[in-house]
């Protein structure tokens, strides 16, 4: 199985950065933030508070999620647009933070992984947790200022300081709960894209992949 893991903060470039490497190595690409948003979204939906443990996490264990190029569907109804938008990012990481809800969307992501024999895979816990063995583990990051005019670029009708202001509550949310908080994998290799280029980004990652591939196929006889 080869699994590219790429972890980091919200707005350090993960989804594009994700999508076009998985393009250029022919593998599957699966944003695992969606599976989140998509659980905060069906508790919505369902008149269930994201902070009752018990039946959120009944509920992740019950839906059905289907994740398409950029398309979520939750339970047959398509929540693409809605998963993005400010209620249920304002839920998605105290629904992260459940580790009943956490155990079933590793146990989701590592099923449609091997199904698959891979792919590139996106979030917060791919390397440190759910993929240990991955061939090449990616921690981006960016200057904070610099990820919240990207994410301010894609939400067109939300204010700069807003978006700003969501960044830092969920990066000190994920970055502080007990369970799989957002780190460094331990070999991860650290990326501040800050000053890059998307093209810059994608050539550095594609040599380190080949590179890693190559090792691997090499030790393994
Ligand atoms: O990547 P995105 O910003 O869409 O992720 C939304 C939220 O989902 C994050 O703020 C985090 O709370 C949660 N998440 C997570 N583990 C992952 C991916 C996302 O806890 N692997």
């Amino acid at each position: 199985m080869r699994v590219i893991a790429i972890d980091g903060p919200a707005g350090s470039g993960k989804s594009t950065v994700g999508r076009l490497l998985a393009e250029r190595l022919g593998l599957t690409y699966l944003d695992t933030g969606a599976m989140y948003r998509a659980v905060a979204f069906a508790a919505i939906r369902g008149g269930v508070d994201p902070v009752d443990a018990g039946p959120v996490a009944q509920l992740a264990q019950r839906i059905d999620l289907q994740l398409g190029n950029g398309t979520v569907v939750v339970d047959g109804v398509d929540a693409s647009v809605e998963i993005r938008g400010p209620e249920v990012s304002r839920a998605v990481s105290t629904v992260a933070a459940n580790p009943d809800v956490r155990a079933e969307m590793r146990s989701r992501q590592r099923a449609w992984a091997a199904e698959r024999g891979g792919g590139v895979i996106e979030g917060r816990d791919i390397g440190s947790v759910v993929f240990p063995d991955a061939v090449l583990k990616v921690y981006l990051t960016a200057d904070p200022e610099v990820r919240a005019q990207r994410r301010a670029k894609e939400m067109t009708d939300l204010a700069y300081d807003s978006v700003a202001a969501d960044l830092a509550r969920r990066d000190a949310a994920d970055q502080g709960r007990s369970h799989s908080p957002l780190v460094e994998a331990e070999d991860a290799v650290v990326l501040d894209t800050t000053g890059m280029g998307i093209e810059e980004v994608l050539d550095h990652l594609v040599a380190l992949v080949e590179e890693r591939s190559a090792a691997r196929e090499e030790s393994s006889g």
